[in-house]
């Protein structure tokens, strides 16, 4: 196929033969076998081993992420997902029997794993390599064939990506697609059997609505406001640590990054002071010179978060520089929620502070908001930790940290509401790219006639025997 991207109308016929040949390719059964599976998830553990360093270096030209950052959040915990969900695999692929009911009894009942067919993944930039190879791990697990659709804004990574897979894989089943939103729109337009979107809340309807038309399943993994609170009974040192870690790693464009903190006013002072001396301790007295602080992705974003800083009260940090697309690590003060900078998701190295004296005042506000997908409470009281995790609805948190629960295999990941549909990652990444098939096998030896008519006479002893 040659660059269906260029040209619109020719992109949307090469799409349909692309999907045409998929869809050739998933009835002929050849993703199905467990062996095939298996061998495919291996081939994609070991190439991104051997293009390791060629991947680092991608993510680097792209927005200067550090080496150590690209390994640790994105190749790392896709060759631990490969490695989980290899580990499991003949078990999920197993059909699962529950027990049969009275209605069908004498029966058999079970659960199988079916693949969706041809799937299309559409990833988001921040993490170029983990947000598209983590679901694609799934969707072969599963046994689907993929077309994946990288973001053009981190373009070095995306066309190393294609290059990478294109050498593993055959189009018919795995093919990469790069492009913007215009691909994304042709793309929408073809019958998918599931859409497994990243990005942003904005886009993400506009994907919902495209899958819609064709009843396609959909997950959204998507963004927003997701708040840190830190109570005055916290470990403030390990509290200061793991904010100031959790915002400005890939220089705060973390889906789940804490975007604004809300801090008990008795220990505000202290505590920023404390969370200025962990930036210092850790990036240097000029962050900008730092070799482990990363670059706003481009232009447009830059002067986004450039605007969101004019006319606000900085405590710390603040300065920036256009040619580098750098901005420095930077705390607001004196914030509130009619604020631009609480009216989107920050998506950059800016913390706004805001206080609180009574906890209950800040449920209130943050449910007053759309769903975050992610919320960190830093506080040794257990009571307190129990209250704000069970009252308020989000994706998933920490309480004392901040995106680790993004890290392990054993925790579905994914948001609720405005953040969200659907879940992945580990075992929720095999179950969401296949359908649930229920098969009751019943058998024939002797058949209870109460279910067919004449009924009369017979809701008596239907009650009776369902013990209703
Ligand atoms: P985005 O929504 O702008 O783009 C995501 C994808 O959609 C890209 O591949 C892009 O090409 C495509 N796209 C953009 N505009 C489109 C349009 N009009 N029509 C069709 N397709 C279009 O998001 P982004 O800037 O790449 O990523 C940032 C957002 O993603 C943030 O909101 C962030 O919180 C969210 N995010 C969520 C997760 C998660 O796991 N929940 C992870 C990373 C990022």
């Amino acid at each position: 196929m040659d660059d269906p991207e260029r040209n619109t109308k020719s992109g949307e016929n090469q799409f349909e033969a692309l999907i045409n040949s998929q869809k050739a390719f998933f009835k002929d059964g050849k993703t199905r076998d467990i062996k095939s599976r298996i061998s495919r998830l291996k081939k994609l553990y070991n190439a991104l081993k051997q293009h390791e360093q060629e991947l680092i270096d991608a993510v680097h030209a792209d927005f200067r992420k550090p080496a150590f950052e690209t390994y640790a959040t994105e190749i790392s915990l896709v060759l631990d997902d490969i490695k989980f969900v290899l580990r499991r695999l003949p078990r999920l692929m197993r059909k699962k029997r529950v027990k049969s009911n009275l209605a069908s009894w004498p029966a058999r009942s079970c659960i199988l794993y079916e693949p969706y067919g041809v799937t299309l993944i559409i990833g988001a930039w921040n993490y170029p390599i983990l947000l598209i190879l983590l679901p694609l791990i799934g969707a072969i697990a599963a046994g689907n064939t993929v077309v994946l659709k990288p973001s053009e804004l981190s373009f070095n990574t995306s066309s190393l990506l294609k290059k990478i897979l294109g050498s593993l894989f055959e189009k018919d089943y795995l093919a990469v697609l790069e492009g913007g939103p215009e691909v994304t729109s042709a793309l929408l337009k073809q019958p998918f059997d599931y859409i497994f979107f990243t990005g942003s809340p904005r886009v993400g309807k506009i994907v919902m609505e495209a899958a819609a038309r064709t009843l396609t399943p959909i997950t959204l993994e998507l963004g927003g406001k997701s708040p840190c609170i830190v109570d005055r009974d916290a470990n403030l040192t390990r509290a200061a640590d793991r904010i100031v870690w959790g915002k400005l790693v890939n220089a705060g464009q973390t889906c789940v990054a804490p975007d604004y903190l809300y801090v008990h006013e008795e220990i505000k002072e202290f505590f920023v002071e404390k969370l200025k001396q962990v930036i210092r301790k850790k990036y240097g007295e000029d962050p900008e010179k730092s070799p482990d602080y990363a670059r706003i992705i481009n232009d447009r974003h830059y002067n986004r978060l450039k605007k969101l800083l004019s006319g606000v009260q900085i405590l710390a940090g603040g300065e920036m520089d256009e040619g580098e697309r750098y901005i420095a690590p930077t705390i607001v003060d004196d914030v509130n929620w009619s604020d631009p900078l609480m009216k989107e998701e920050i998506f950059g190295p800016i913390l706004p502070v805001l206080t609180f004296r009574d906890l209950d005042d800040v449920i209130r506000q943050i449910k007053d908001q759309p769903k975050p997908l992610a919320l960190y409470y830093f506080s040794s009281s257990k009571k307190k930790q129990q209250k704000i995790m069970q009252e308020i609805s989000f994706g998933g948190g920490c309480i004392n940290d901040t995106l680790l629960q993004f890290s392990n295999s054993e925790l579905p990941v994914g948001g609720v509401g405005n953040s969200g549909v659907g879940q992945y990652h580990g075992e929720e990444s095999f179950y969401t790219f296949s359908h649930k098939k229920s098969i009751v096998n019943k058998s024939t030896w002797m058949d209870v006639p109460l279910r067919y008519p004449p009924y009369k006479g017979k809701l008596k002893w239907l009650k009776i025997i369902f013990r209703h």
